[in-house]
């Protein structure tokens, strides 16, 4: 089912999480251990995430170095089409433009349409980590409002190969990235909102927010979408605090501040044990003010955090 419909389904606040791939070499298993404990709040939506290739250098015979193209994580298309094979909830796989060409995601959107998989999340991905600014593959998508606009054209019937007949439309619901803090490349969040409006104009359905750990970051930049003619549901990503080390990682990473006050009480844990519980609480009051204020859902990046998770969503849901 389309996204968009679940979420007009309901005037509740839905439940829904993101996962990464295990490792290359784990078992889907891994996959399973993370949802299982979560299944109870039953989750209208499980994101899954896609990391793309990176470059390594291995040492040879003779000294000289050979760089390698390596990829760390499984994509998305199996792993999706194996939790709606085992749970009764949409997958969702998020399409990024690094590394492919269009007709590469043609390709794979076909796949994911023979599967019955009709939601996906499109991205314009990062920057691989060794080169300083993201550069689209030859032939491939520059930004996401391009991936937008191809999926849409899919939607429609239109396919790159103009020689098919008799071509069945896909039925493809499209999310996209929002940053109430900005995204790190935009001048201003003027400028961010105005290319966020672009993507939702060719087509896409909803949007899933950056991490924020500051809720009137998310109601301020709620105002301005709707102030700028964007209607869509605006769905917060949340984020449990782990460790002290985040503190640093997170804004780093992902370019987002951390307020004083959750600073403060990180700061003051002697252990990593005591920040856990720190970001279980944090979140939870996070958790409770959004939903009063009646967000379509709150989704939680677990990263491998399904207990605490758990936790939270035993006090919210
Ligand atoms: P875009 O919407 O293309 O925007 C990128 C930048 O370009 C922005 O600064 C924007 O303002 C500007 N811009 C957009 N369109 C134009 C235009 N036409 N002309 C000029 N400027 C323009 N990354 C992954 O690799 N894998 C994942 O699974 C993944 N999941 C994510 C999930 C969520 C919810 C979020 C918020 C991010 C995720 N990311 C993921 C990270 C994301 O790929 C990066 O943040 C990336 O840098 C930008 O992606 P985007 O889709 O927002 O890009």
């Amino acid at each position: 089912m389309q996204l968009t419909e679940i979420l007009s389904n309901t005037k509740k606040t839905l439940f829904s999480i993101e996962i990464l791939p295990p490792l290359k070499g784990k078992s889907i298993q891994s996959i399973f251990d993370g949802i299982d404990p979560l299944m109870e709040f039953k989750p209208a939506f499980v994101d899954v995430t896609y990391h793309r290739e990176e470059y390594v250098y291995k040492k040879r015979e003779g000294g000289y170095l050979e760089k390698v193209s390596i990829r760390k994580r499984p994509g998305t298309v199996g792993i999706c089409a194996a939790i709606m094979n085992k749970y009764p909830v949409e997958a969702v796989p998020h399409i990024i433009c690094g590394g492919f060409t269009k007709e590469e995601t043609e390709n794979a959107l076909i796949d994911l349409h023979f599967l019955g998989i009709d939601n996906v999340l499109a991205l314009r991905g990062d920057s691989i980590k060794t080169e300083p600014a993201f550069v689209p593959e030859p032939g491939g998508h520059h930004y996401a409002y391009d991936l937008v606009q191809q999926i849409n054209e899919m939607n429609q019937g239109k396919f790159m190969d103009e020689e098919m007949k008799e071509v069945e439309p896909t039925k493809f619901c499209i999310g996209v990235a929002g940053y109430p803090e900005k995204h790190f490349e935009a001048p201003n969040l003027f400028s961010d909102i105005k290319w966020l409006k672009a993507k939702i104009d060719a087509g896409a359905n909803y949007i899933v927010t950056q991490m924020f750990f500051d809720n009137q970051k998310y109601f301020d930049f709620v105002k301005l979408c709707r102030d700028n003619g964007i209607t869509v549901p605006i769905i917060p990503g949340l984020k449990m605090f782990n460790t002290k080390k985040q503190l640093t990682i997170l804004p780093k990473i992902f370019h987002i501040d951390i307020p004083q006050e959750l600073y403060e009480a990180v700061v003051a844990c002697k252990d990593d044990k005591q920040v856990k519980e720190v970001g279980i609480q944090w979140c939870i009051k996070q958790s409770q003010e959004l939903m009063k204020a009646n967000v379509p859902c709150l989704h939680y990046y677990t990263m491998g955090t399904a207990e605490a998770t758990r936790r939270v969503a035993k006090e919210v849901f």
